[in-house]
């Protein structure tokens, strides 16, 4: 009698190979933003679109000293708000989000951030890939796979996927990957795309993934 593994589809086995190899890869992977309450976690991931995690990092210790919670962060002066978060980029927006974000959470859910996707995405500034970071790791809850620039490009390298939306490639990694490897699948492959796969110089003759990717050795497109 076959084993489980031999009845799943190809690309599904694949899926798993590469799963399995990220994880011995990188043992330790960890979201990589500081934080230490839920709320801060939001914050923090608000700060980190279009930016580095590193450069989060740098402006959050300031910023979460003078405001460490939602209650004052909604209260917070706009123009201090946009200043302490200036370097991240776009920060009048994202001061903007986080500012408005504190406020529903302090007047609609008791100053506690929701642990529910649909509420979650009620907050402005919260689209799925924000609420996917704070459900796995303020309350260990995967509800979808979190798709990023590196987890779009290496998704679409290694062929698991052919959608061009975040949201259209989610769905496909949901079908591919075991529930409770979702996040660890993002951060895991957030590592590969800094340390190997990169946008445009990945480096193939030193993956440990090269065997198992379409894309090995070809000619780099960057999308
Ligand atoms: S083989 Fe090349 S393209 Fe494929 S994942 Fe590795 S570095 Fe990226």
């Amino acid at each position: 009698m076959g084993s489980r593994k031999d009845k799943l589809s190809p690309l599904r086995q694949r899926s798993l190979e590469i799963l399995a190899r990220l994880k011995r890869l990188y043992p330790d992977a960890t979201c990589s933003l500081n934080y230490s309450t839920p709320v801060q976690l939001l914050v923090a991931t608000i700060l980190s679109a279009q930016c580095t995690d590193e450069r989060v990092n740098k402006v959050t210790p300031a910023l979460f000293s003078q405001f460490p919670d939602a209650a004052s962060l909604a209260i917070a002066d706009l123009v201090e708000l946009e200043n302490l978060v200036r370097s991240t980029g776009f920060y009048r927006n994202k001061a903007k989000n986080i500012q408005a974000a504190c406020r529903m959470i302090v007047t609609e859910f008791d100053s506690v951030v929701p642990n529910q996707m649909e509420q979650l995405l009620k907050l402005p500034g919260v689209a799925r890939k924000t609420a996917n970071v704070v459900l796995a790791h303020a309350y260990g809850i995967n509800a979808g796979v979190t798709v990023d620039t590196h987890v779009k490009r290496l998704s679409q390298r290694l062929g698991l996927t052919e959608a061009k939306e975040p949201v259209r490639i989610e769905q496909d990694l949901m079908g591919l990957l075991p529930q409770p490897d979702w996040e660890n699948w993002s951060i895991r492959l957030i590592y590969h795309g800094r340390a190997i796969c990169k946008a445009r110089s990945p480096a193939c003759v030193a993956c440990e993934l090269a065997d198992l990717c379409p894309a090995a050795n070809k000619p780099v497109v960057v999308g």
